[in-house]
């Protein structure tokens, strides 16, 4: 194991803790779901069907780029080629998969999500929903591949969410994020005889721009 040992560790727990936010964020139910994180040519993975609060560092899980497994004796989720997909194509770091109720909701009704607010930029611009195939196929890992060109998070058809980012923390905030936006849109188009403004794509262009320097970016020197 060319990995150091303590840097594996630290990265096993924080995904453990990702994935129990998952069920106490209310974005899954039970064994739903699943997050990885890449270290260099190794993915970490939760194991296919184990409750997160039974986890513990003896479970760490993880496979190559190929899919091959590389350590633990837990078989790994179900959906590894679809965050095989996103490491292959992206720059990702760090995936997650939820069935998050209102955007599963979404992407039973819309093709893509509207774009009734600016926060869409921070997912590259109007979401997209990946069209449906069975789950943990390699044709659902090629839609979702599709659906992600230029964004950092798509809704699966009759299924949930996967976004990534460059930090779990980023790649479920993200998740967050477009969860609450499909909250608002469902809310917004469910009042009668009204239909959602929707932003352009020039009104996103320049969220994006300024999502850039949010928050203390800037500040970072001093
Ligand atoms: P796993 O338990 O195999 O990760 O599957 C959960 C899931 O969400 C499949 O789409
Ligand atoms: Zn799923």
């Amino acid at each position: 194991m060319k990995d150091h040992p303590a840097d594996l560790a630290a990265a096993w727990s924080e995904l453990v803790a990702t994935a129990r936010r998952t069920v106490t964020d209310g974005l899954v139910v039970g064994t739903s779901g699943n997050v990885s994180r890449r270290i260099r040519d190794l993915v970490l993975v939760t194991p296919s069907g184990v409750p997160y609060d039974r986890l513990g560092p003896g479970d760490t899980t993880a496979v190559d780029l190929e899919g091959r497994q590389i350590i633990g004796a837990l078989r790994p989720t179900s959906e590894l080629p679809m965050h095989l997909t996103v490491y292959r194509t992206t720059t990702a770091t760090a995936v997650v998969h939820t069935h998050a109720p209102y955007a599963t909701a979404v992407s039973t009704l819309v093709p893509e999500l509207p774009p009734v607010h600016y926060m869409a930029a921070a997912l590259g611009g109007p979401v997209r929903v990946a069209p449906y195939a069975l789950y943990g196929s390699d044709e659902l890992a090629a839609n979702i591949g599709e659906a992600l060109r230029d964004r950092t998070g798509c809704l699966l058809e009759n299924h949930g969410t996967i976004t990534y980012g460059d930090s779990l923390d980023q790649a479920l905030d993200r998740t967050a994020q477009l969860e609450w936006m499909c909250r608002v849109w469902l809310a917004a188009s469910s009042v009668p005889g009204r239909t959602p403004n929707l932003l352009s794509a020039g009104q996103l262009d320049a969220a994006a721009g300024r999502l850039r320097g949010y928050g203390q970016q800037d500040r970072d020197q001093g």
